[in-house]
Order: structure tokens, then sequence, then C-alpha cells
């Protein structure tokens, strides 16, 4: 398929999943860019509704950097324990506090080396953080997502750093955020890993993969 196809369709696949999902804000609960930072950290490797479950005690004790930099570490993972790998975790969590306090003058950066260079947080991460706080271009590569695509034929890369930039070219920039969080809510409530729910998807008229499994739909 040509680029302008497959970007038509990428922009009819989006415009299709925003009146299917109204909302693009993040799944984690948070009141300040300081605790979607954290929370973005604790939510490697385990479910949103888990940190969701943790964030209001962190907060209570610690609701600022650098009352978290200050922090007592077994304290920290006492209360992050049910996120798993509560010791990376709260080493991560700890010293990104004090990065804030030191060198952002208490302050989540927005550049995406800024971003980085912060313990625990990955590209991914960083995009949350770019798009949901400061309405930057942000493709974020998530399993959801990166799946969702590959389903839809927007892209064949499993490299998230690849899926990032193949699916970056297909939309325009203040596009991005909208439909990676979009992509990421139907991967979690319809495309499913191992049983799509392709009857019943908003998007079956505009992907390939039920035809492709031999599955065409009525
Ligand atoms: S039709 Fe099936 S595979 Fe395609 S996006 Fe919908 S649920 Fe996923």
């Amino acid at each position: 398929m040509t680029e302008v196809r497959l970007a038509a369709r990428a922009k009819a696949v989006l415009d299709q999943l925003e009146k299917t999902y109204p909302s693009d804000r993040p799944l984690l609960v948070y009141h300040s860019p300081y605790q979607l930072l954290i929370a973005v950290v604790l939510s490697a490797q385990t479910t949103d509704a888990q940190v969701n479950r943790i964030t209001p005690e962190l907060f209570t004790r610690f609701p600022d950097p650098c009352a978290l930099a200050a922090g007592d570490l077994s304290e920290i993972e006492a209360i992050i324990h049910p996120t798993g790998f509560f010791r990376a975790k709260a080493r991560n969590i700890r010293a990104a506090a004090r990065a804030l306090c030191d060198r952002f003058g208490g302050m989540v950066p927005d550049a995406m080396d800024d971003l980085l260079s912060l313990a625990g947080v990955g590209r991914k991460s960083a995009n949350v953080i770019r798009g949901a706080l400061f309405g930057h271009p942000a493709i974020i590569v998530d399993t959801h997502f990166a799946r969702v695509n590959r389903r839809l034929g927007l892209t064949n890369q499993t490299d998230p750093a690849r899926i990032e930039r193949e699916i970056a070219e297909l939309l325009p920039p203040h596009r991005h955020y909208s439909y990676s969080m979009r992509a990421n809510y139907h991967g979690r409530d319809c495309c499913f890993a191992r049983s799509p729910t392709c009857t019943n998807c908003p998007l079956r008229d505009l992907c390939p993969y039920p035809q492709s499994q031999g599955r065409p739909l009525e």
C-alpha cells in the first residue's frame, strides 16, 4: 500500500477512535506534573490500576519532589511494594525526584533529553509526559499500541523506535498524542492480544486483520 493510502487510512482510524474514546487523558490518576512523572515510572511492568491504588498514600506522604528526594528508601519501598520491582522503582523515583529538585527547580522538564536523563524514564514514559502535560507531539509505543498498529497494517515493525517513526509519518504532529492514547485504549478494550473482538470492533471496516486470518466479517 502506498504511503498516501496508508496515511489516509491512519487518519480514518483516528477519526473513528476519537468518536469511540472521547477522552485522551492517561488512565493513571494524577494531580500535578510531579505526580504523573512518578506514576509513569511506577507503571512499568504493572497495571495503571495497581499504580492508582498506591499513589494516594505515596503522594500524601511525599507531596512534592523535594519531599520524595529526602524520603527514606525503605518507607518508599513499603508503599510501592504492590507495583512490583519495588526496590528498583523506589531508587528510581527517589533519584528522579532528586533530579527535579537539584536540576529543574522542582519542575518536570518538557525536553526529551531532559526527561530521558531522569532515572526510570525511557522514551515511552517521556512521550506520555510530553504529550499529556505539554501538548507536544508524542507517539507512545507500548505493547497495546504496537499490536493494534501491526494488525491494522499501519506498520510491520516490532522495534518500538521504528514503530514510533513510521506511525509519526502517517499523521500530522498535532494528532500524534491523541492517536497514541486512543490506540492504546483500543488495545485494552477490544483488540486483545489473544483474541481480538473483531466482530464488534469500530475499526473493522478499516482493518485487514480479520481477512488475513481467514475470518471475513459479516
Ligand atoms: S478489527 Fe480486530 S484486529 Fe482489527 S483493530 Fe479491530 S479488534 Fe483489532
